[in-house]
């Protein structure tokens, strides 16, 4: 076909959109660990949820692997950026095995909150923690794995925030997983605090700056789109939340995609403004590759909608740091 002859199509590009400071710097950390000690080096859990990252680690010589019994004695192992309970690097260090930890410091300061409510389980100090999350996110189990069993007590939806019954209602304290919605969040933390007026909360949101971002740039958007792209995994809890967001703030239709090869190019049919965003997990050589391919079908008209510039980097965890 040549150019005359396409279809238009009017491409809205969320900003920001794809991989946070966290995402970037665990990825750093497996490069760097096989540039110091060689491959391989092994990875406990995918590193970040995204298969496309995780294969081009691959290549450069990292296994990865669910549970450190899988890992050789002596070798190097690094633990992903969703974090991981305590039990992991106390497992890690009884094997010898010489561990890196990637858990993004936006995921370690809830755990440090998390211990900080429980105060050692002191009786005057100790508050019980309600956890905002979902059920079987790593980032879920590894926060909750600060604790003792019993200590944290998770809050999967509303309807959990309206039911829930600790036992000491006076002394609570919330906590949340960083890739939430904003406003099911909000309106979760509304509900615990008329229940539980005494509640302690985080003085700013336990959701990170990316996820926060990300919902945002989308929200901008969505309205005036026909579909939504959110490249991104289905594991990827906050790519999941973008592709929510976008069909509440208006898109008639939102769609995950993993990558290029699993578009069912039938969606596009009738869609006159697209609008492409990606998860924190998802590189932006996803999204160009998508953009290019688009532009062997339709005549592209492009703008990027950025909401705001992100500055975050964070250094490289000890001893690569
Ligand atoms: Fe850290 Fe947020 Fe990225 Fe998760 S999404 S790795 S908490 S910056």
């Amino acid at each position: 076909k040549t150019a005359g002859t396409l279809p238009r199509l009017k491409v809205l590009l969320a900003g920001p959109r794809g991989f946070c400071a966290g995402v970037d710097r665990a990825i750093r950390v497996v490069e760097e660990a096989i540039r110091r000690y060689g491959a391989p080096v092994y990875v406990r859990h995918e590193i970040v949820h995204n298969r496309t990252v995780v294969e081009m680690l691959e290549k450069k010589g990292a296994i990865f692997v669910e549970e450190l019994d899988e890992v050789p004695e002596d070798a190097h192992v690094v633990f992903s950026a969703h974090g991981v309970p305590k039990s992991v690097p106390v497992e890690a260090q009884r094997r010898n095995l010489l561990y890196l930890d990637a858990t993004c410091p936006l995921v370690s300061k809830v755990h440090r909150e998390a211990e900080r409510h429980y105060a050692n389980g002191d009786p005057e100090e100790s508050r019980h923690i309600l956890m905002i999350g979902h059920a079987g996110h790593p980032e879920v189990v590894g926060t909750m794995g600060q604790l003792p069993p019993g200590a944290v007590t998770l809050i999967n939806d509303a309807e959990e925030a309206r039911t829930v019954q600790p036992e000491n209602q006076d002394r609570l304290a919330f906590i949340t997983q960083t890739t939430l919605s904003v406003d099911d969040t909000a309106e979760i933390v509304k509900i615990l605090r008329e229940r539980f007026p005494n509640i302690e909360g985080p003085r700013r949101e336990d959701i990170c700056y990316a996820t926060t971002n990300r919902q945002e740039a989308v929200k901008q958007i969505a309205s005036s789109c026909d579909l939504m792209i959110v490249i991104g995994s289905p594991n990827s809890s906050n790519s999941q939340r973008l592709r929510e967001v976008a069909e509440r703030s208006g898109a008639p239709r939102a769609i995950l995609l993993p990558r290029l090869d699993d578009l069912d190019w039938s969606v596009l049919e009738g869609v006159e403004a697209l609008g492409i965003t990606a998860g924190a997990s998802a590189p932006e050589s996803l999204v160009q590759e998508m953009v290019q391919a688009l532009s062997h079908r339709y005549e592209l008209q492009i703008e990027e909608r950025s909401v705001k510039e992100e500055h975050v980097t964070f250094r490289l965890p000890f001893p690569l740091g």
